[in-house]
Order: structure tokens, then C-alpha cells, then sequence
């Protein structure tokens, strides 16, 4: 009865977040209508604000300028591509940051807020065609708003249901939103679904950008590597297994002609 009646306080409708590119990624998605992609950015760009000015307090904010450089010009070259997905991203206030963590994680909030952890760099040792894969596919679930529907779900089957929330009105809930856009993305992980989409987009953001899509293969290999009684944080909200590295293999493959012809510009 819970789930009904938070169903149809939840209200909902499909959309299309992203043109399906070259790669054909066409799935349609339920979104809530309680919080629209506006709002659910805003609330996003906030919590990115509390994120990075904390690490800033404790002396972990872009430590070292040459690796702040290296992701940034790699974002940079990455960013004009998401236009081929979704016109309005080439507007959005994208931020790159580099947070000093041990942690083997990076992340793209909703509206393009990037963090890169250092654990990433120093212990994966990525090659830009590789850290452009990582950061590629983290921008592709921000286009494709995966957070946002994972929060609709969670709304639609009550896990988040805000009471003050379901008798005052959207308000309340949208006020809530604030605590959980970076929980949902940092704690729910990633369906399969989610991850392919992202894989798929990915490699043709890094083909287009001039990166070797194939690059795409070798990191997440060489993620899995770095499992063994700890796994890398990005796993457990990223789950990779052989079917997953076969499909990456295949899109990789099919966008190799887009990356060939940067290659003579
Ligand atoms: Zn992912």
C-alpha cells in the first residue's frame, strides 16, 4: 500500500535525456516530476560547493597543480563532445577538481560537477586515453541523468519518502533532495543497465575527444586488478564483470572510426 501511495504521490513521466549518438543508446526513462533536472542540478552544485570547500579546509583540494592541469585539459577536450548527446550540457557550469583521498573513485555530479580522487591516479597509474575513459563514462551518467531516475525509483518505491513531504507538497521533498543527491550517487550503486548506457556513451565521448576508446578496456582491467581483498571504492557503485568488458570491447571497437579520424585533424 506504502508503494502506491508514494507512486502516485511521485508523479512521473518518460523522457529522452540524451540522443542516442553512434553507439544507439535509446532507452526511455521514468523520471519523477517532483523535482526537475533544474532543481535536481541546483541541489547537486550545492552539495559539490559543501564537498569541495571542505576538502579545501583540510588542505585536500588540487594539491598538485600538474595533475589538476592534466584532468582539466582532459575535461576540456571531453566536455564539447557531450553536445552530440545533449545539446544543453555544453552550457552547463562544469567544474574539475582533484581531491587528495586514497580512495580509487571519481565522479560527475548531475550538471557537470567533476571530482577526480587522487587514489585514482596514484595507484591506477592511468594513461590519459585511460583517465579520459574513467572521466567519460562518470559524465555519461550525468547525462544521462542516471542519479536523478535512480532518486526517482527510490522516491516511487518509498525507500526516499520525506512525510513532512508527501502532506506539505513537493517542497518539502525538494528540500530534502539536498541530503541525497550525492548519497544516492555515492552509496546506490549503478544497475547494469546504467553501466552499459555509461560504457557505451563513454567510449564515443573519448573517440570523438580524440582519446583511444579502446582505452576503456584496459582501465577497468586493470581496476579489477587492483581488487583483491579491497576493492577500488568506483567498483561497488560501478559493478564490472566479463559480460560488461565484452560489451565495452565491442562499443570501443564500433567507435574506433570516430577516434581515427580525430587523429588527422
Ligand atoms: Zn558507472
Amino acid at each position: 500500500m506504502m508503494i502506491l501511495v508514494s507512486a502516485a504521490l511521485a508523479g512521473c513521466q518518460t523522457v529522452q535525456t540524451t540522443g542516442g549518438g553512434v553507439v544507439g543508446v535509446d532507452r526511455p526513462q521514468t523520471m519523477t516530476t517532483l523535482i526537475s533536472s533544474e532543481e535536481f542540478n541546483q541541489k547537486a552544485a550545492q552539495e559539490y560547493r559543501q564537498t569541495i570547500e571542505a576538502a579545501s579546509k583540510k588542505g585536500r583540494l588540487n594539491q598538485d597543480p600538474a595533475q589538476v592541469e592534466r584532468v582539466r585539459r582532459i575535461a576540456d577536450r571531453l566536455i564539447p563532445s557531450t553536445a552530440v548527446f545533449r545539446p544543453d550540457a555544453a552550457r552547463w557550469d562544469w567544474e574539475v577538481n582533484v581531491i587528495s583521498s586514497n580512495e580509487v573513485n571519481a565522479w560527475c555530479m548531475p550538471g557537470g560537477k567533476i571530482a577526480v580522487y587522487t587514489g585514482l591516479l596514484v595507484k591506477l597509474k592511468p594513461t590519459d586515453d585511460e583517465l579520459a575513459a574513467v572521466m567519460g563514462h562518470e559524465i555519461s551518467h550525468a547525462l544521462r541523468e542516471h542519479s536523478r531516475e535512480q532518486y526517482s525509483q527510490a522516491l516511487a518505491q518509498g525507500i526516499i519518502i520525506n512525510i513532512l513531504g508527501a502532506v506539505t507538497g513537493a517542497s518539502a521533498v525538494t528540500q530534502n533532495a539536498g541530503q541525497t543527491v550525492l548519497d544516492v550517487m555515492l552509496n546506490l550503486p549503478h544497475s547494469r543497465t546504467d553501466e552499459t548506457e555509461a560504457d557505451r556513451i563513454g567510449v564515443e565521448l573519448a573517440a570523438r575527444s580524440g582519446y583511444d576508446p579502446r582505452a576503456a578496456v584496459s582501465l577497468w582491467e586493470k581496476m579489477g586488478r587492483l581488487g583483491g581483498s579491497a576493492p577500488p571504492e568506483i567498483l561497488s557503485t560501478h559493478p564490472s564483470d566479463e559480460t560488461r568488458m565484452a560489451d565495452l570491447r565491442v562499443y570501443a571497437t564500433k567507435v574506433l572510426p570516430l577516434y581515427e579520424s580525430t587523429r588527422g585533424r
